[in-house]
């Protein structure tokens, strides 16, 4: 995971504030459970997933996942929409852009409907500087860093758990890109500059790892 800085103001989508407040109009007053009934019953009626959503999300997370930061391939049928407080139990917060991120549909899966720990949750539009909770081995395996203190680590840990950011294709993939990265000379130059919005970074958060840990200790840090 790493830090995304969230679209507001004339930027977010409008679109959606629109449809957010007709539905919580029609809403009002209900229980959660009735609520998440109406909504299911009504689901055809509603988007969050719109166009509109998907282009503004392309460009805040540069057609990324937000939580293994991997390239979505085919960005506008792949992307799938998260929810951080889940549909079934904040049925209100369905429409609210600040509860939405944009992530691969593996991820999305992973979590599915679990509900999330507020104390542990890292949303990465909040966290400054998200990047420096994770570590990256080039075996491909991720792990809270331990520069952090125990109860941040723990919040490492409750991510990688959630959205399991440490199964076994993604450690796969990230020891190949890791690879790459090593191997590569003009991945040297490339580092000096890190674009986000180069799709030839597969893994962000890989190589925002590897470029920080190549500052920290010179050229051949790991
Ligand atoms: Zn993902």
């Amino acid at each position: 995971m790493i830090s995304i800085r969230r679209t507001y103001k004339n930027k977010a989508p409008k679109q959606l504030a629109g449809t957010n407040r007709t539905f919580k109009a029609a809403i009002r007053g209900m229980s959660a459970k009735d609520a998440w009934q109406y909504y299911k019953q009504h689901e055809k009626h509603y988007s969050y997933n719109t166009p509109e959503t998907k282009r503004i999300f392309r460009n805040m997370n540069f057609k990324r996942c937000s939580f293994c930061t991997k390239v979505i391939d085919d960005f506008d049928t792949a992307m799938t929409v998260e929810h951080i407080e889940t549909k079934h139990d904040h049925p209100q917060k369905i429409f609210q852009w600040s509860n939405l991120l944009c992530a691969c549909q593996t991820c999305n899966t992973k979590r599915s409907t679990t509900p999330r720990d507020r104390k542990q949750y890292l949303d990465p539009t909040r966290i400054p500087d998200l990047e420096r909770y994770f570590s990256f081995l080039p075996d491909g395996t991720i792990h809270p860093d331990n520069s952090l203190p125990p109860e941040e680590q723990q919040k490492a840990d409750y991510m990688i758990r959630l959205y399991r950011l440490d199964r076994k294709d993604l450690e796969c993939e990230r020891r190949e890109f890791f690879k790459n990265l090593l191997e590569s000379d003009s991945f040297s130059s490339f580092l000096e500059k890190q674009d986000p919005s180069s799709q030839n970074i597969i893994f962000l958060s890989v190589f925002t790892y590897y470029r920080r840990c190549r500052e920290r200790y010179g050229q051949q840090g790991r």
